[in-house]
C-alpha cells in the first residue's frame, strides 16, 4: 500500500520527505538527501544572496558560468542579474566556462579549470543547466571530499532531473559515465527563469521523466530475479502520481502553462530525490537510458553533438514501453527452455567486443563494458532458482506491476501533445536509423544494470528481426526511428 502522504510530495519540504521515507516499512537501506535548502519559487533568484549567508561566513564568491546568453520572463538578463545581487553584499569572480564549438562539455578538464579559480573562494554558485550543475558538483567534490566548498546551484532549464542527485554525467575519454559527486547544497529554481528557457529544454525534462514508466519495472524485475538490490516501492511513489499528472497535462506543458511548468520543476526534483533516497539511479534509468547512453557513445564516432538528454531517452521510453507490453501480455513462461537460457562467458565475450570494439582503436569502450556485464552473466547463472520461481508465479509479477507501467499508446500520444520529438530523426542531432538499431540491439550490453531487454535475451526472444517488429509498433504510434 502506498502510504498517501507520499503521492504529494513536496520537493522544497525535504526535511519532511526525509522522515516520511525513513517511516516506510523495509525502509532501513534507503539513504537520505543531504541537500539543505530547494527553492522553487517566482522571483527565486532573490533569494541568492540569503542562500549564501547560509552556508557561509566567507565573503568571497566564485560564479560559474557558460556562454550562452539566458533571459527570465521579463527579457532580464539572468547572469547579470544574480551577478548584480550578489555583488550588492559579496566580492565575486565571474568565471565563464568556453569552448570553441560554443558548447561546453561535462569534461574532467573543465571541471580542473573550475578548480584553478578556487584559490581564496568562500562558495561556489553555478549559474546554468545541466552541465554547469554536472561540472560544479563534480569539481567541489573532488578538491576535497571530505569538505568540499558550499554550492549553490541557479537552475536555468528543467532538462533533466540531476540537479537533485548526487552524481554527475561526465564525458570521460569520450564516455559517458556517471561518477559519484554531491549535492548540491542550495538549489533554485526561479520559475521566471524556467519558464523562458527553450521549450525544447523543459520538453527534455517531461521526457527524463518518460523513464517512471520503465525503470523502476526494470528495478524491481532485477531484484525479484536476484540481479539487482536494495528495491523499494517509496521512491517511486514519490512521483509516479505527479508524472501521471504531467502526461494528463501535455498539451498545457507545450503551450507554457506556469502551473505545469511548477509542477514539472517539483517533480523533476523529486525524480532526482528518488535516485538520492535508492542510492543508485535505478529508480530513474532502465532500459530506456542505456538505448540512450549507446547513442551518446556514438556520437564521438559520428562527428556530431550529444543530443538534449530527456527527449532522446523519451524517444526510448517508448521502445522501453512495448518491450514491458509485450512481456506482460505476449510472453509465456510455459514456452521457456530453461537450459538453453544461461549462455556461458565463451559465449558472451565475442558477442560485447563484437558490439563495441569499433567504437575506439583500442578498445577501451569494450573492455569497460564486458568487465561490466560479465558480472551480470554472472549473478543470472547464480540465481536460476529465482528464475524458475518467476516463471512458476508469472501471473502474481504481473500483478505486481500493473500500476506501474503505462500502455505506449498513451504515452506516445501524451508525448505528441507535449511537443516532443517522438522519432530518433527528429531530435537535435537526428540520429540515423543504422544507429539506433545498433543501439537497441546491443544496449543490454553495455552494463551490470538488470532490465527486460535481458530477460527477453536470455530466454532467446531477442534478437534483430524481434527488434524490427518492435520498431514497427513504434511506427504505428509515430514514433521510433
Ligand atoms: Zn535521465
Amino acid at each position: 500500500m502506498t502510504d498517501k502522504r507520499l503521492i504529494e510530495a513536496d520537493a522544497t519540504k525535504l526535511d519532511e520527505l526525509n522522515r516520511l521515507i525513513k517511516e516506510q516499512p523495509g525502509s532501513d537501506h534507503l539513504a537520505a538527501v543531504t541537500m539543505k535548502q530547494v527553492i522553487i519559487e517566482h522571483g527565486g533568484i532573490d533569494r541568492v544572496g540569503e542562500a549564501v549567508k547560509k552556508l557561509s561566513a566567507g565573503k568571497k564568491i566564485l560564479m560559474v558560468t557558460g556562454p550562452t546568453k539566458i533571459v527570465d520572463s521579463h527579457g532580464d538578463r539572468v547572469k547579470e542579474a544574480v551577478l548584480s545581487r550578489l555583488e550588492k553584499e559579496f566580492e565575486v569572480e565571474w568565471f565563464m566556462l568556453s569552448e570553441p564549438d560554443g558548447i561546453v562539455h561535462a569534461t574532467p578538464e573543465n571541471a580542473a579549470k573550475i578548480q584553478a579559480h578556487f584559490e581564496g573562494a568562500d562558495c561556489i554558485v553555478g549559474v546554468g543547466s545541466g552541465t554547469i550543475c554536472d561540472l560544479c558538483k563534480y569539481a567541489t567534490h573532488y578538491a576535497n571530499p571530505d569538505k568540499p566548498l558550499p554550492l549553490i546551484v541557479v537552475q536555468t532549464a528543467l532538462s533533466v532531473n540531476a540537479f537533485s542527485d548526487n552524481s554527475s554525467v561526465m564525458l570521460i575519454n569520450g564516455v559517458k559515465r556517471t561518477v559519484h559527486s554531491r549535492y548540491v547544497d542550495i538549489l533554485i529554481i526561479d520559475l521566471d527563469v524556467v519558464a523562458a528557457a527553450p521549450a525544447e529544454m523543459n520538453v527534455s525534462g517531461y521526457g527524463d521523466l518518460i523513464a517512471t514508466w520503465t525503470a523502476p519495472v526494470d528495478w524491481y524485475l532485477g531484484n525479484v530475479l536476484g540481479c539487482g538490490k536494495n528495491f523499494h516501492e517509496a521512491p517511486s511513489d514519490i512521483i509516479r502520481t505527479q508524472c501521471e499528472r504531467l502526461l494528463e497535462n501535455s498539451s498545457k506543458l507545450k503551450a507554457g502553462d506556469a502551473k505545469v511548468l511548477g509542477e514539472l520543476a517539483n517533480t523533476l526534483t523529486l525524480s532526482g530525490y528518488a535516485m538520492g533516497f535508492a542510492d543508485e539511479s535505478s529508480p530513474a534509468s532502465g532500459s530506456e537510458h542505456v538505448m540512450s547512453h549507446l547513442i551518446d557513445m556514438t556520437a564521438g564516432k559520428r562527428k556530431t553533438g550529444i543530443c538534449y538528454h530527456g527527449t532522446q531517452v523519451a524517444v526510448s521510453g517508448i521502445i522501453s514501453s512495448l518491450l514491458w507490453d509485450y512481456l506482460l501480455n505476449e510472453f509465456d513462461p510455459a514456452k521457456v527452455d530453461i537450459e538453453n537460457c544461461y549462455p556461458t562467458e565463451e559465449q558472451m565475450k565475442p558477442r560485447v567486443y563484437e558490439a563495441f570494439g569499433w567504437l575506439d582503436d583500442e578498445h577501451h569502450a569494450a573492455d569497460e563494458c564486458w568487465s561490466d556485464y560479465k558480472k551480470k552473466l554472472a549473478t543470472w547463472t547464480a540465481n536460476r532458482e529465482k528464475f524458475k520461481a518467476f516463471l512458476s508465479r508469472f501471473d502474481a509479477f504481473k500483478n505486481d506491476v500493473k500500476n506501474w507501467v503505462k500502455k505506449p499508446d498513451y504515452i506516445a500520444s501524451c508525448m505528441h501533445k507535449a511537443g516532443a520529438p517522438c522519432h530518433y530523426s527528429t531530435l537535435n542531432y537526428p540520429v540515423p536509423a543504422e544507429t539506433v538499431r545498433w543501439a537497441i540491439n546491443n544496449c543490454h550490453l553495455m552494463r551490470n544494470r538488470f532490465s527486460v531487454i535481458d530477460l527477453l535475451h536470455f530466454t532467446g526472444i531477442w534478437n534483430e528481426e524481434f527488434v524490427d517488429i518492435i520498431l514497427e509498433r513504434a511506427k504505428a504510434l509515430d514514433c521510433g526511428l
